[in-house]
């Protein structure tokens, strides 16, 4: 019991997918499809368990860090450049993952051959005009918006209530303490429900590894292959540049101290689910002080999405490829610009991106029976690209947070440099 507890939790989070994956393979060879299926959906409850207690913990999160986060600035003005550097990080690390995922996608011809024959047609939302989204931003009930969860309208309301709190100086102070002691309690509670992450990242990839396992690999291999080849270089290259080169930090001690984040990213496919841990990883862990943690990643999840602009360059070049339309050099750069402003108005719940596609391929006027063949070939395997742009999105975003902390003087460099915590 106690070598488990001394354990760091993200060696227990690693054991816990290792594990899984082995598990999950096993009993799929070892039992037929139906029992094996019925036995896994048994463990997976463990899954649906942690992914709850996280997901329960999102909506007030957000709200108490971000309004404490805003408050612990104490200067409206310091809002206002740190939002204007992450935003502008944000947008040109999506746009490089676009373009990332295009070379993928040229490289790979991941479509090249591919019959669609068997793919059921998949009924596709109309979505929503971006005027009408912009404008939902702003909530016409900032309680109905935190009862339902809408992240974008809490994160504005958040930040007007940090910014009105601090207005407010000395009459504002309650107010703003009540803020921050409400953020640290909610993050001590995500201390609490991570002792279980090991066992439900177990419980998650098991059933992934069980039910879909290898054949679903095989099947659309290549598309897989660019998508994680593509993920990987993203972060290594992008992230790892970033941190080694802009901000003259240790590339390892970035990617160590924020692997279990990493982790759950991958087992749960849910960058909102996955925030607490974000937020956790870069305040303990690489010593992002909490007013830029808790102002930058509540923001990013919901807005960052780099795996999921590069993911979806790979199928926009999927499609062509798959149904033979022939790309003009123009519709490059087009194809660039959507899907980041796609993977934008992306919610971080799993396989969100593969419903908004039909925007990017709208850039070279894909008919709408083929996106829906497209969509309903590639929703039965999405749930393994999915795991991997989360866990890009949920990285990217950690970067960025470093990145604006170390500019505003906010970083704590000898917990970024030392060995992290548990
Ligand atoms: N599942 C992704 C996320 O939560 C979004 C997507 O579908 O691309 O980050």
């Amino acid at each position: 019991m106690g070598i488990w507890f001394r354990t760091k939790l993200w060696k227990r989070v690693f054991l816990g997918l290792i594990l899984g994956v082995i598990f999950g393979l096993v009993v799929s060879q070892l039992m037929d499809a139906v029992a094996a299926e019925a036995l896994l959906a048994k463990i997976r409850v463990v899954g649906d368990v942690f992914i709850r207690l996280i997901r329960m913990i999102v909506v007030p999160l957000v709200f108490f860090t971000l309004v404490a986060g805003i408050y612990a600035m104490g200067d409206p003005k310091k809002l206002g450049t740190i939002g204007v550097k992450a935003f502008a990080l944000y947008i040109l690390t999506t746009f490089v993952a676009n373009l990332i995922g295009l070379g993928m996608g040229t490289l790979f011809q991941p479509g090249k051959g591919v019959d669609l024959g068997g793919a059921e047609p998949k009924q596709l939302g109309d979505a929503q005009p971006l005027v009408e989204r912009l404008i939902a931003i702003i909530p016409e009930n900032p309680f109905a918006a935190l009862v339902q969860g809408d992240m974008l309208a809490i994160i504005f309301f958040s930040i007007l209530l940090g910014v009105s709190l601090l207005m407010a100086r000395e009459e504002g102070r309650a107010a703003g303490r009540f803020f921050e002691a409400c953020s640290e309690g909610i993050l001590k509670m995500t201390y609490l429900v991570m002792e279980l992450a090991p066992f439900g990242v177990f419980a998650l990839i098991a059933y992934v590894a069980g039910t879909k396992g290898i054949e679903t690999f095989t099947a659309i291999l290549a598309l897989t292959l660019a998508v994680y080849i593509g993920a990987a270089l993203h972060m290594l290259i992008v992230y790892g540049g970033i941190i080694r080169f802009v901000l003259g930090l240790p590339v390892v001690n970035f990617f160590r101290g924020i692997l279990d984040a990493m982790m759950v990213a991958y087992s749960t496919s849910s960058s909102s689910a996955t925030l607490p841990l974000t937020i956790r990883a870069t305040t303990e862990n690489l010593g992002v002080q909490k007013s830029v943690a808790g102002s930058v990643l509540p923001l990013g999840s919901t807005i960052n999405m780099d795996g999921t602009s590069l993911y979806l360059g790979i199928v926009a070049l999927f499609t062509a490829q798959a149904f033979g339309y022939q790309l003009q050099p123009e519709h490059y750069p087009l194809i660039a610009l959507t899907a980041a402003l796609v993977s934008i108005g992306t919610a971080g719940v799993p396989s969100a991106s593969l419903f908004l596609l039909s925007i990017v391929l709208d850039v070279f006027e894909v008919s709408p029976e083929h996106v829906a063949l497209i969509v309903g070939f590639i929703f039965p395997f999405d749930r393994l690209l999915d795991m991997m742009r989360t866990v890009v999105n949920v990285t990217g975003d950690a970067a960025v947070a470093t990145a604006v902390a170390k500019w505003e003087g906010e970083l704590d460099e000898d917990v970024f440099r030392a060995k992290p915590g548990r």
